[in-house]
């Protein structure tokens, strides 16, 4: 291959994609951590053990380098549900199609207090396909707490069979479960996990306006895992 001939490769290799060229992502946009940093003794769900991190090697005690070990739920934190969470066939965590945690995803934010219901989710216009990521009050007010709160903003079953009939493709929310608390919990996560939709649950969208954003979300990749720990980040498309 000749010199030019390497450049002109190296020149294709660096093309943006035809998304950038339209200026549809923001190329300097800051991508937004909405995850949940994990840590000794966090909140967790009331059934889950607690969450135990140990140094077991410490450089400070002599060891040659720092190395730990963790206890805890596989629903800790931000993470994803597996189908195999509630269904008995459902799949593990590691046949997630990459495509149902990253892509565009629609932040909405929900007014009612107690609970995401049909006659606010009529609101938004939400179609098939679609990441939807519900910010709630939780929040700004769950969060601030080590203790568990019982009464977050949950999806109402309606809310849920709604969404279902959509074949929405992902349905995020900004506490431990998607479903409430000793209310809905199993029957919200049948409706969506038969129909196919993919849960996030944990995630921090306190500081996140509401509208479209570039969502990464990635679950460990746990063999027939229930769920998984995830790091989760978002970022501002820009608007052309
Ligand atoms: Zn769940």
């Amino acid at each position: 291959m000749s010199k030019s001939a390497k450049v002109k490769k190296k020149a294709n290799n660096t093309t943006p994609s035809k998304d950038f060229k339209q200026g549809f992502y923001e190329p300097n946009a800051d991508w937004i951590d909405i995850s949940i940093t994990i840590k000794n003794h966090m909140v967790h769900w009331p059934d889950d053990p607690p969450v135990l991190i140990e140094r077991i090697l410490d450089m400070k005690s002599g060891s040659n380098c720092n190395l730990s070990v963790a206890s805890m739920s596989l629903h800790t934190g931000t993470h994803v549900d597996a189908p195999c969470h509630f269904l008995k066939s459902g799949v593990g965590i590691d046949q997630i199609p990459i495509t149902a945690i990253i892509g565009l995803a629609r932040v909405i934010e929900i007014q009612n207090q107690r609970k995401i219901n049909l006659k606010e989710l009529h609101l938004h216009n939400i179609g098939s396909g679609e990441r939807i990521l519900f910010k709630t009050r939780n929040s700004e007010r769950c969060w601030k707490t080590g203790t568990f709160v019982k009464d977050f903003v949950y999806l109402s079953t309606e809310a849920a069979q709604f969404l279902a009939s959509k074949k929405v493709q992902t349905v995020g929310i900004d506490y431990l479960s998607i479903g409430g608390y000793k209310k809905n919990e199993t029957e919200v996560h049948r409706l969506l996990l038969e129909a196919g939709i993919w849960i996030i649950e944990g995630l921090n969208l306190a500081h996140v306006e509401p509208g479209i954003y570039e969502l990464i979300c990635l679950p460990l990749k746990i063999e027939q895992g229930d769920g998984a720990p995830a790091r989760a980040i978002l970022r501002a498309i820009q608007k052309t």
